[in-house]
């Protein structure tokens, strides 16, 4: 797939300590290759390409990152703004209901993904109410009444009635019972035709949507981007909905789409249970199709704060098991200067942010705490916290004007962290090498 191919293309470059032109030129012959082959639109790579190599030859130097992980990075970023750059919600009418019109190609997962929206919207509070506009095959309706019932969603039907009547029904239904946001399931076809175009346009004069989410098949790679194209030249989209993004599935639609038609991707479908939508975010995509997931970040927030030598040091200190509590208390200290040290923290793998800010090592007052805990012990208990018992942590809760509590929720969250460490260490000690697999 498109991410087996990036990596293969970029992992060549992470383990120079400099590179020239020619790697960055022969990086970009196979990164074009790459997404060629995953069917995104041939412009749109030819721009993206010519783009981050212009970047990667004039590398803006950034001493915390090898050439290798700098032009990742620019990859990482073009591909984020090559798909909007930041998430677009969906436009909420000020006077309620919020009106959303389902447009798009038979079996392209209109239907589903009406559902699974008003899933999403109940579940955030909102009071949906589902249409059934497609009225030419009576198991339409029949669908869209199963998945309203899953998702707890009520559908609002009147058979084979005029689409246009029905949707105008609807809405002074939904006025009257309070709904706030109406999603309005519409026929397809299994080509875009005339007569289709004509019925949703006579539908978008009729109810005046805020929303017409066009709903697209990702597995239909380019044709999906040119549906998008199509749909929104004769109808105005507000953005797409990208279904069939689950398991191996060629990114190359998802990468074009903004590129080509100006509209923005707002969710996506990865899989057939009506769960399976998530809110579209282009630099998460971007990171998920590099296959690194937010590692990347994480890399460069630990490297522009830990200094080298301490790094080492630490690194030292881990692997001989001599992390104490005043490297502990220090560690803390220095990640606090990175910023939300939760944030930080979420983007290990393997680490529990819930469990590690219950045990108090997250928030700057249980910073100060810690420190008082930490120095009223002794330079033995600090190195080997394994001796502090019963009598020993009274003492400490006592000379720190703290609660033995307290000290037990110090120890925990050293313990959490000194595994934490042990993580961040051995990622560095992985990019260092130059074996990080991007
Ligand atoms: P419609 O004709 O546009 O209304 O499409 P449907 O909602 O009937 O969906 C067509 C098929 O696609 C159904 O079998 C759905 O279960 C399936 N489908 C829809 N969305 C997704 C998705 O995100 N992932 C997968 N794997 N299947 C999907
Ligand atoms: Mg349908």
């Amino acid at each position: 797939g498109l991410t087996g191919k990036l990596q293969a293309a970029l992992k060549k470059l992470t383990g120079k300590g400099k590179l020239s032109e020619k790697d960055v030129k022969e990086a970009m012959r196979e990164v074009r290759l790459a997404l060629l082959e995953a069917d995104v639109n041939f412009v749109v790579v030819k721009d993206l390409v010519k783009k981050i190599t212009e970047r990667a030859v004039g590398q803006e130097i950034m001493q915390s990152l090898t050439p290798g992980q700098q032009v990742i990075k620019i990859v990482n970023e073009e591909l984020t703004a090559l798909m909007g750059g930041t998430q677009s919600k969906v436009n909420m009418a000020p006077n309620p209901p919020t009106v959303i019109m389902m447009v798009g190609l038979q079996g392209s997962g209109k239907t589903t993904t009406a559902g699974k929206l008003a899933g999403y919207f109940k579940k955030q509070g909102k009071n949906p109410l589902l249409v059934a506009c497609d009225i030419y095959r009576p198991a339409a309706i029949k669908q869209l009444q199963v998945v309203g019932q899953k998702v707890g969603v009520p559908v609002f039907e009147r058979g084979q009635k005029d689409p246009v009547q029905i949707a105008s029904e609807a809405l002074e239904f939904a006025k009257k019972e309070q709904r706030d946001i109406v999603i309005i399931d519409t026929a397809g076809r299994l080509h875009i035709n005339e007569e289709l175009m004509e019925e949703l346009s006579r539908l978008k004069s009729q109810v005046k949507p805020h929303e017409i989410l066009l709903v697209a098949d990702a597995m239909t790679g380019q044709d999906a981007v040119n549906v998008a194209k199509s749909f929104d030249e004769r109808l105005g989209l507000d953005g797409v909905i990208l279904t069939k993004l689950d398991g191996d599935t060629r990114g190359g639609a998802a990468l074009s789409i903004k590129a080509v038609t100006g509209k923005p991707i707002k969710f996506i479908g990865t899989g057939e249970k009506l769960e399976d939508l998530e809110p579209f975010h282009p630099d998460r995509m971007a990171s998920r199709i590099l296959g690194m997931g937010d590692i990347l970040t994480l890399i460069e927030k630990a490297q522009a704060s830990i200094d080298e030598k301490k790094a080492q040091e630490l690194e030292r200190k881990l692997r001989e098991q001599q992390f104490t509590l005043e490297d502990f208390l220090d560690q803390l200290q220095q990640l606090k200067k990175m910023g939300s040290l939760s944030d930080i923290i979420g983007m290990l793998p393997g680490v529990d942010v819930q469990k590690l800010s219950a045990a108090g090592a997250l928030n700057e007052k249980e910073l100060v705490k810690a420190e008082a805990i930490i120095q009223s012990m002794t330079p033995e208990e600090r190195r080997n916290p394994s001796i502090i018992n019963a009598s020993r942590k009274r003492r400490i809760a006592m000379g720190s004007g703290t609660t033995i509590q307290d000290v037990n929720r110090l120890l925990k969250s050293f313990e959490q962290f000194r595994k934490m460490m042990k993580q961040v260490s051995s990622i560095e000690k992985a990019v260092k090498r130059g074996r990080f697999r991007f």
